[in-house]
């Protein structure tokens, strides 16, 4: 063995090192690697590697994509199953560590709020350090600071002024400061929900947009009108935000497109790619379901809501009991507040987003604040690849995967440089790994049953520590960390 060689090794393994200088190492002296994934289908969306390879990995990264056999102190079979990279759901409201297990078991190994997002990003990432088995990360968001700045007292999402108050110069002034403070402090995003605040002005949006494209951050943005219903229509609130990224130079990401379009998916799909072959910086995402869900209180449910959205009492469903709604139960709980499952979007449109190679997929998971909320947190990923894989056939499995670890990884990477090492497997990108069954991989959660875990799922690595075992929870570790973009100023 050459010198060269030995430094190589050494790099990879401490425990090697001490064992070459002679102190006994308790794992197999032989061992090069921290962790082996043996004879697994790995499939790299980057390259298009779709082979038997053998995975080494070592201080977190992935060290060695091999033909060959590996040595390793500890051997994952993954013989039958694929190896891919981590999921990285760029839409999760649900924050928290009961949230961060279910995503694990659906396969997620970074979970991303970047819509609504948090007015206060030190504090957001500090409140997660060393306490999460997946990664994490947050857009400083419109909503909460248009909350804060006008005193809005709704819980996640605004029912007072931030809704239905426009803002005045100072008003205005302040949300930039903040927002650009997010911004300055490792922000990944510009999040924005204008269904959500609809008092904001054409002109406030420009505003947040053109902050974004100072910090070359993209905008995620629930639009300002779904449906169908002219002047205020999907394709309108499409409109809108185009405009803006291409007024300011902000790249824009279009949440949620099927709950946005309706029937009118395949149009707003249409939109946004006719933008890209024009050249701006435009993508989008949806979920693998055919209900939305939202707080029945918020502004979303404002007079003119059937119309707009062409449904009716009938089609919604309050979360907490499951029981369908009448114009007598949507009054009390609307003053109540609590979520609500929406069936609005047609089965064809959630199909085509799914299908379309250019859509990502993300989750938009609620918040875990009761048993019934809806199931695309926990199932989004194994429902793609169960269902419309598997069964249906709607799309094949590179397709997803990409759609599912590159995609976004690509959308968030000019902006925090740490996804240039997420979403692939090659040499020296960090060891987020998804090892599934494709025979077997299937959502459990249900609109009637939601906290169930997917299936399939046989073993998840977060930076090089496994969070899920043999499709078991591993309790106790939390190798996750805060990803953030680069951070411009001191506190
Ligand atoms: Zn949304």
């Amino acid at each position: 063995m050459k010198i060269s060689d030995l430094a190589k090794m050494a790099f990879l393994s401490p425990l090697l090192l001490l064992g070459w200088i002679g102190i006994p190492s308790p794992a197999d002296a032989q061992a090069s690697y921290d962790v082996v994934i043996a004879s697994g289908r790995v499939m790299d969306p980057q390259s298009g590697l779709d082979a038997i390879r053998n995975v080494g990995i070592a201080a977190g990264k992935i060290q060695a994509i091999s033909p060959a056999p590996l040595n390793g102190k500890v051997r994952i079979d993954a013989k039958g199953l694929v190896v891919a990279p981590g999921f990285i759901d760029l839409h999760e409201h649900g924050q928290t560590l009961d949230a961060y297990q279910y995503q694990a078991h659906d396969g997620v190994t970074t979970s991303l709020e970047l819509e609504v997002g948090t007015d206060d990003i030190d504090k957001w990432y500090a409140e997660r350090e060393g306490k999460s088995p997946i990664n994490f990360g947050a857009s400083i968001g419109h909503i909460p600071v248009r909350m804060r700045v006008m005193g809005d007292s709704g819980d996640f999402l605004p029912t007072g002024g931030a809704a239905h108050r426009e803002a005045d110069s100072e008003q205005l002034a302040e949300m930039e400061r903040r927002v650009e403070r997010g911004l300055q402090r490792g922000a990944l995003a510009v999040g924005m929900g204008v269904m959500y605040t609809p008092a904001a002005s054409h002109w406030e949006i420009v505003e947040m947009f053109r902050l974004a494209a100072k910090y070359g951050a993209s905008v995620h943005v629930h639009i300002r009108y779904a449906g169908l219903k002219e002047p205020e229509s999907g394709v309108a609130g499409v409109e809108e935000v185009i405009a803006a990224a291409a007024a300011t130079g902000a790249p824009l990401h279009v949440v949620h497109v099927s709950s946005m379009g309706l029937k009118y998916t395949p149009q707003l799909i249409e939109m946004v790619s006719g933008a890209r072959r024009r050249g701006l910086d435009v993508t989008t995402e949806c979920y693998p379901y055919t209900a939305a869900s939202t707080a029945l209180e918020s502004a979303m449910f404002d007079e003119g809501w059937q119309e707009k959205l062409g449904i009716t009492y009938k089609d919604l469903q309050w979360a907490a009991t499951g029981e369908r709604l009448t114009a007598e139960t949507f009054a009390k709980y609307r003053k109540q507040g609590g979520e609500v499952v929406i069936y609005m979007i047609p089965d064809d449109a959630a199909r085509a987003c799914v299908a379309n190679p250019m859509v990502m997929i993300a989750t938009d998971g609620m918040p875990h604040n009761g048993p019934k909320i809806h199931p695309r947190g926990q199932g989004s990923y194994a429902r793609v690849l169960g269902h419309y894989v598997r069964e249906e056939k709607a799309l094949d499995l590179m397709t997803a995967l990409r759609k599912m670890t590159l995609m976004p990884a690509q959308r968030l990477e000019k902006r925090a440089p740490v996804f240039h090492d997420k979403g692939r497997i090659r040499m020296g990108a960090d060891a987020d790994i998804t090892v599934f069954d494709p025979a077997t991989v299937i959502d459990k959660a249900t609109y009637e049953e939601p906290l169930q875990y997917s299936a399939g799922i046989q073993f998840v690595f977060v930076n090089g520590v496994l969070v899920v075992k043999d499709g078991k929870l591993v309790e106790g570790v939390f190798p996750g960390r805060g990803v953030r973009a680069p951070i411009r100023t001191s506190r």
